[in-house]
């Protein structure tokens, strides 16, 4: 077989949408699976809306995930340049062979009048199409349409008699178009910028691209680039079109659909782990074939294959990806997740760089547990910080009169007291001898004690809290439940 080589060519135009990244992820994981090379390329023939910020919008979100390029915008490679609008010289080479041949022409309509062609037309209850006004102009019109001062485009000349164009599709089989719904497209506008459509076929054939893996919302432009490469007399990439990614609410993932963000930079501020999200997004649209969910990257790859890509659309499931991001925090490395969340806590006015960092380490990986994603610490560690607050005062102080209470609290107080260190394992066996010296029960002694040291009915491990507070604060806030009694 001969090599793979396939490109991720998003348009910079804005920040990264999900169902893109999730493109350049199964290309990604493609050219991996298959030995193959993967290209980057930027189409950023929309002057209106390409910005360079957007270009670095795409380099910061494939770093992030780790999506690599081998080839492609910054890191090269011999089949450049990798932007469009660095690539003009060699469009201009087909567009004049495509002109020569006149398999292509100039069209010198004007708006207004292109307008008025799509009005009556739909009067008269057609679809829309270019007429073919322009086709066959002889020169001499041509001429006196140029001196009228008028602007032109190029078309590329679609077929006139109906015939079927099919696109052979990896995921979707044959999907068959009639070229009656094709008219002649523009292939240069009037500033001399081809389009989408004929610029994606020269990078196409000239980068070698194998196989040509993109969404199902280009499968439409898919006959009229199979034209364009009729035309120039050149073979066909394979094509793959994912399907679309969908909502909660089974709409296509658009804005905010219920609790799902569509663009990559939301995740990575939320403080989803990329690996993560990468584990998530693999599992848009593939699945593996055994029932196991969570992946390394290096286990997606080997498990890998378009033939596992699924037609049918995607759910966007937040609920799962949480889920999943709670695992790989729970996972990873404490250090990773604590230097993830330091600049959260900070943001929240809890400025921790300078503390102990076993200290640090503790508290972060005592609520790491609970949480969905990072941009959560704060609202976690709140319970260690400042005055305790009672989340229902009446009940617990109710709580904090029961008979014997005063007698935990005040033990407790004195355990702590004496305690010879902060080591969780220590604190958790003074905890267990004090509750069976006292004449009380499990639940007597920890509820109203997590009371007092919290403010909540439930919350991370007792021990921990301790060791988290210090001997003076749990002494200050056991002190507070008791002048309630
Ligand atoms: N620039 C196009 C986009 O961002 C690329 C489509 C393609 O992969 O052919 O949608």
């Amino acid at each position: 077989m001969s090599e793979v080589r396939v490109r991720f060519a998003p348009s910079p135009t804005g920040q990264i949408h999900i169902g893109n990244i999730r493109t350049a992820l199964f290309n990604y994981l493609f050219a991996k699976k298959m030995d193959g090379t993967f290209i980057l390329r930027i189409e950023d023939t929309d002057r209106e809306r390409s910005a360079n910020e957007f270009e670095d919008v795409i380099h910061q979100e494939m770093n992030w995930l780790g999506l690599d390029w081998d080839e492609g915008v910054k890191v090269g490679g011999d089949f450049g340049p990798y932007r469009q609008m660095e690539r003009l010289d060699l469009y201009k080479e087909y567009i004049d062979k495509l002109l020569e041949e006149e398999r292509a022409y100039r069209c010198y309509c004007t708006p207004e009048e292109l307008d008025q062609m799509r009005a009556s037309q739909k009067k008269a209850g057609e679809a829309p199409r270019y007429t073919g006004k322009c086709r066959n102009l002889t020169d001499k019109e041509r001429i006196d349409l140029e001196k009228e001062g008028r602007e032109s485009v190029i078309r590329f000349k679609s077929p006139q008699e109906e015939r079927e164009i099919v696109v052979d599709d990896l995921i979707r089989g044959q999907v068959a178009f009639s070229s009656d719904v094709i008219d002649d497209f523009v292939i240069v506008k009037s500033d001399g910028i081809p389009t989408y459509n004929f610029a994606v076929v020269i990078d196409d054939h000239l980068m070698e691209i194998s196989h040509v893996i993109r969404g199902e919302d280009h499968l439409s432009n898919t006959p009229k680039q199979i034209l364009v490469y009729q035309g120039l007399g050149w073979d066909t990439p394979r094509f793959a079109h994912l399907s679309m990614i969908l909502g909660s609410d089974k709409s296509k993932l658009s804005k905010r659909s219920g609790e799902a963000y569509v663009f990559v930079s939301e995740y990575r501020k939320k403080g989803y782990l990329p690996q993560a999200l990468l584990n998530f997004l693999s599992l848009l649209g593939w699945s593996p074939e055994g029932d196991e969910e969570v992946f390394s990257k290096e286990e997606i790859i080997e498990q890998f294959s378009i033939e596992r890509v699924n037609k049918s659309s995607a759910v966007f499931d937040v609920e799962k990806l949480n889920w999943m991001n709670g695992l790989y925090i729970r996972d990873a490395q404490i250090d990773t997740i604590v230097q993830l969340a330091l600049p959260y806590l900070k943001e929240a006015g809890y400025d921790l760089e300078d503390e102990d960092p076993k200290w640090v380490e503790l508290l972060v990986d005592t609520v790491r547990g609970s949480l969905d994603y990072i941009a959560q610490i704060a609202d976690e560690v709140d319970i260690f910080f400042g005055e305790v607050e009672y989340d229902n005062k009446e009940k617990v102080v109710e709580t904090f009169k029961q008979k014997d209470v005063d007698l935990v609290l005040e033990t407790l107080k004195e355990r702590i007291e004496a305690l010879e260190t902060l080591d969780p394992a220590e604190i958790k066996s003074m905890l267990k001898k004090t509750m069976k010296d006292l004449p009380v029960g499990g639940r007597k002694f920890y509820h109203p004690t997590r009371f007092a040291l919290t403010g909540k009915g439930s919350g991370p491990e007792l021990y921990n809290v301790i060791a988290i507070l210090g001997k003076e604060e749990s002494i200050k806030r056991l002190d507070k439940a008791l002048s309630l009694i």
